[in-house]
């Protein structure tokens, strides 16, 4: 009898992953109610992504918690970590200092401006291509949408490296759902596989989340992102079972490369090796395919809309589409648009051709 659940919204990628026909049915009976709400997103009752943001992006599909307008609360590569798998790039800002990186004000002001047309989503999201804690307002911008608009939950990621700091985990308790992050116990492996600030430590992580645990009663999940030959060693994982076992997270996760990450060398785990170690570990998710909804942008801003995801992470011309509620072709479309004007580049993975925005060359062609 396997004991973990496979997340996919969308189809069941292989028949190696096992998914009972209980499993496809109950997804199929929420796959109706959702197909429901993007319907009546697309006729207009409900608003979806429109207009420039500095702040904000998305609405887009998570994983972890479906429909998410997500909220960057530093600048793109400010964190504590330069993981080897990041989908963002390397990291250019490492610090563990917590500053007002993104005015509260105007995050606020961009927040109410998009949930005052009270769009369809899951969560508000406290995510981003930077560690979300690092921003000093993060507990107080959080206040602000639960009180506001009471509708949305609200949910952080974070790569829990700032949890041992009583503040920061006081914060962090005002949502609803955090999903952190924890790669390896082990001194050695945490510095291989996620690169920290000298100032940081596995243990120190570690205590940080258990500390958490102890205050938090909301949902915590957790998530261990696998890289082959650096933490899906037997060792290793027994020494992430223990660890997690001590935490008692709501969930745990196991993830692995899906995107192309900073390091080329970076591999995905298979999946014979993922299976096992979500054996060992015992009640685990595994992350599938992106959990995805359509939400029709306006004709107008799709371009603007598309770049800004590709900003935040590589997608496939199939995630393009999901996300806009297009036709494949419509959206190859558009990236071949894009492309045409240097706006993107692409990279080839197991899982197809992935499209990253990149900044535009001021002396090449100026973007219409
Ligand atoms: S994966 Fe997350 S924690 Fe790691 S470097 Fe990227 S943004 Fe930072």
């Amino acid at each position: 009898m396997l004991n973990y659940a496979i997340i996919a919204e969308y189809y069941c990628p292989s028949l190696d992953y096992m998914v009972g026909w209980t499993t496809v049915l109950e997804y199929a009976v929420v796959s109706a109610g959702l197909a429901s709400r993007a319907r009546e997103a697309r006729q207009g009752k409900e608003a979806g992504a429109t207009g420039a943001m500095r702040y904000l992006f998305g609405p887009v599909p998570s994983r972890r918690l479906g429909l998410s307008l997500g909220v960057d609360l530093v600048p793109a590569k400010t964190c504590s970590l330069d993981c080897v798998y990041c989908e963002c790039g390397k990291t250019t800002r490492l610090t563990v200092k917590r500053d007002a990186y993104t005015p509260a004000e105007e995050v606020i002001a961009e927040l109410d401006a998009f949930l005052d047309k009270r769009p369809a989503l899951d969560h508000v999201t406290f995510s981003g291509a930077g560690e979300p804690t690092l921003n000093r307002d993060l507990g107080r911008i959080a206040v602000h949408v639960k009180t506001a608009h009471p509708g949305y939950r609200v949910a952080l990621l974070t790569n829990s490296t700032l949890l041992s700091d009583p503040e920061t985990r006081k914060q962090a308790m005002e949502a609803h759902v955090v999903c952190a992050s924890l790669d390896a116990v082990d001194e050695t492996v945490f510095r291989a596989v996620n690169r920290p600030h000298p100032r940081l430590s596995a243990r120190a992580v570690v205590e940080g989340l258990l500390a958490f645990r102890e205050e938090y009663a909301g949902e915590l999940a957790i998530e261990v992102f696998l890289v082959p030959g650096l933490n899906d060693t037997p060792g290793e994982t027994a020494r992430l079972a223990e660890a997690l076992r001590a935490i008692r997270p709501s969930r745990v996760q196991l993830n692995t490369l899906d995107r192309p990450g900073t390091e080329p060398r970076v591999t995905p785990v298979s999946r014979k090796r993922l299976l096992e170690i979500a054996e060992e570990l015992g009640g685990v998710e595994i992350l599938g395919p992106a959990a995805v909804r359509a939400v029709r942008a306006e004709e107008a801003d799709a371009g603007e809309q598309v770049l800004n995801m590709l900003r935040r992470r590589p997608m496939t011309a199939e995630d393009v589409a999901r996300v806009l509620g297009v036709s494949e072709t419509e959206a190859q479309g558009k990236l071949d648009a894009l492309g045409r004007v240097n706006r993107i580049v692409t990279a080839r993975q197991p899982r197809g051709v992935f499209y990253r925005a990149v900044d535009p060359d001021p002396k090449g062609p100026r973007p219409r």
